[in-house]
């Protein structure tokens, strides 16, 4: 935590501080290619990596040696191909909308096709521009939302030449229940998976996500593709989480108040004081994604001193109880945590029935940004 922070122009007096560090994002990655050894990982940077910056996490898992990129918009691919050295390769999980075949083939991007539709389309975009074009191939194994259905795959199997003009790169499926390695659900979809190899020898497979990884070595086949393990969000469930926490979040106290018991707190009335309370307002709320539904719930941390939310989430501020902290340790500036040493991610979305997965993503662009190691 050595950058100056004062230095930076953007988000200027920022109600909170999202620290993230580059150095345990490379660790990560370093450590689920370990583990997924001899399989190669990609990194997925959808929405935004998840929500890090895409361009800044890329060029970080690019230098750790990570050649496959997985977004899930055209849009996305399109932004983070300028941050990436040619070989680094960017794979669109959603597929392409029509009309946007040109567009992604001209950028070097290669879509994921997910239906015997995508596939026409892009085999029709290949006759147009007389080049053979790159493409993934995603089958659905009982999941049942993106992939070409057991029909669909039936009708490509007995008719190839709607291959043709695409030079098969991959083919994958996902994950319905990675993150619960006893699921029994996790074999049958794997079953299914093979069924599908089967019928593409020689094409190189992707099948695990983070959770995949530690399902074993039958999962991993030739590329996994992490996205929440890299940053820091625990792979499977039930177990200790292996990977570096990459996120840090503190908040800035705006005002400290001391009430007498009787008093309501915040909108609604919401929270009565059982005692004199000393309040804590921070700078951080619904809008910074720190979800709404953590009100009377939750808390932050000073050090190790837990300062329960009291009353609602507002969208720009939240009350804390910091009764148990001596007078004055908390000022206007002062930092409390929301997610650091005292909270992961996974406590907090323990606590608002959620996922880290949604808290990350949805932290938003207020905080001041703080790029470490
Ligand atoms: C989001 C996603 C991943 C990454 O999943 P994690 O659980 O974050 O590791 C991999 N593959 C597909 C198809 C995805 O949509």
């Amino acid at each position: 935590m050595n950058a100056d922070i004062s230095n930076q122009p953007d988000n200027q007096g920022a109600g909170g501080i999202l620290t993230i560090d580059l150095a345990a994002l490379a660790e990560n990655y370093r450590l689920l290619c370990e583990t997924a050894s001899p399989s190669q990982v990609a990194a997925v940077v959808k929405a935004d990596a998840y929500g890090l910056d895409a361009g800044r996490v890329a060029p970080v898992f690019y230098a750790a040696g990570c050649r496959n990129f997985f977004v899930a918009h055209l849009g996305e691919a399109l932004k983070l191909k300028p941050q990436l050295a040619d070989d680094g390769k960017i794979y669109v999980l959603n597929g392409l909308q029509p009309e946007t075949e040109a567009l992604c083939a001209q950028a070097g991007i290669v879509p994921v096709l997910n239906s015997l539709e995508q596939i026409a389309n892009w085999a029709s975009c290949a006759r147009r521009l007389s080049q053979a074009l790159p493409a993934v191939l995603q089958f659905d194994t009982c999941m049942s939302r993106l992939g070409l259905s057991p029909s669909e795959q039936e009708k490509l199997v007995s008719d190839p030449a709607l291959l043709d003009g695409i030079d098969l790169k991959l083919v994958m499926s996902h994950l319905a229940c990675g993150d619960e390695p006893l699921n029994a659900a996790n074999r049958k979809q794997l079953a299914c998976m093979r069924q599908v190899i089967a019928r593409f020898p020689g094409v190189p497979v992707s099948f695990a996500n983070s959770g995949g990884i530690f399902l074993g070595p039958d999962f991993r086949f030739d590329l996994a593709r992490p996205g929440i393990a890299l940053y820091g969000g625990a792979p499977s469930d039930g177990v200790p989480n292996p990977m570096k926490p990459v996120v840090r979040l503190d908040a800035r106290v705006i005002q400290v108040r001391s009430v007498p018991a009787g008093t309501l707190v915040g909108y609604g009335g919401a929270f009565e004081a059982k005692r004199e309370t000393r309040v804590a307002t921070i700078a951080v709320g619904y809008a910074d994604g720190w979800p709404r539904h953590l009100s009377n719930r939750g808390a932050a941390y000073f050090g190790t001193t837990r300062l329960p939310i009291i009353g609602r989430v507002s969208m720009d501020s939240i009350t804390l109880d910091a009764t148990d902290l001596p007078e004055g340790t908390l000022s206007l500036g002062s930092l409390v945590e929301l997610i650091g040493p005292s909270q992961t991610l996974e406590d907090v979305a323990t606590i608002c029935d959620t996922i880290a997965y949604e808290l990350l993503t949805s932290l938003g662009h207020r905080y001041r940004r703080n790029y470490v190691g």
